[in-house]
């Protein structure tokens, strides 16, 4: 691990592959989508089984580079070109139905197993630095029971670029009210977290679960799992006073915890 002798003053982490194993809860996600599409739309789901779909969905996202940092959106397009194959133009079904799927499809999607350590490695962390979420994904933070550990979440969606771009690193930092030279980075992504983190003034942590390879240079940090980053966290940074925490310029009050259950 190379030596890191910044302080730490808060965290931002990745959420997709760094936090649980996307790929099972996208397959959940397609699954419970198909369902509901053989039931209430049988034409679209006979002509659009779920590898079809995903086959279309990579074509809609590599024809609209526009929307590489809205995975909804490639999602709706994808659904609108499905549905209108099946159905013609009949608008009013169509729009009703690719929202309704929409619906099904995020159902599915935050039906997610966080990896064994994560929810203990958040609560340990977020003792100690504040903690924010910077998504290129679509999860919706609060509907999973870890929001309480997070004082904001800032997806690419919404803000309208997708990591590795340097700007949205520093609109989370600037929403923790610290310099990125204060904030850590961590995530799975090589480019969009590690090298984007490090290009934007970030300390850099790599969340290695594989192990396969050896970091690359702009790796500050390289960890197996997301208890060692803990582990590290905790070794440098003591536990901060009510004063210190309010005086930090972060946000001092955390997301809600989730008002629905973790599997809707
Ligand atoms: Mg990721």
């Amino acid at each position: 691990m190379v030596n890191c002798a910044r302080m730490i003053r808060a965290v931002t982490l990745d959420l997709d592959d760094t936090l649980w194993a996307i790929a099972p809860a996208i397959a959940r996600a397609e699954r419970r989508m198909d369902d509901w599409l053989q039931q209430h739309f049988p034409a679209v789901a006979a002509r659009w089984p779920i590898s079809r779909l995903r086959e279309l969905r990579d074509r809609v996202a590599s024809e609209h580079p526009e929307l590489a940092h809205d995975f909804s959106a490639q999602r709706r397009l994808s659904l609108r070109h499905a549905f209108g194959d099946s159905l013609g133009h009949d608008h009013h079904a169509i729009d009703g139905g690719i929202e309704s799927a929409f619906v099904e499809f995020q159902h599915g999607r935050h039906e997610i197993e966080p990896y064994p350590e994560v929810l203990d490695a958040l609560a340990r962390i977020a003792a100690r630095v504040p903690l924010a979420a910077l998504t290129n994904g679509n999860a919706d933070l609060e509907r999973l029971r870890m929001a309480e550990h997070f004082q904001f979440s800032l997806n690419a969606r919404e803000f309208g670029r997708a990591k590795p771009d340097p700007s949205i690193f520093h609109a989370a930092c600037e929403r923790l009210g610290l310099p990125p030279g204060d904030v850590l980075h961590a995530g799975d992504d090589l480019d969009a977290d590690v090298r984007g983190a490090h290009a934007a003034g970030l300390t850099s942590a790599w969340i290695d679960r594989r192990g396969t390879v050896e970091p690359p240079a702009e790796a500050h940090l390289h960890f197996g799992c997301l208890g060692a980053l803990a582990d590290w966290i905790e070794s440098r940074v003591p536990v901060p006073s009510e004063k210190s925490r309010r005086g930090a310029g972060a946000p001092s009050t955390p997301m809600k915890k989730p008002t629905r259950s973790p599997l809707t």
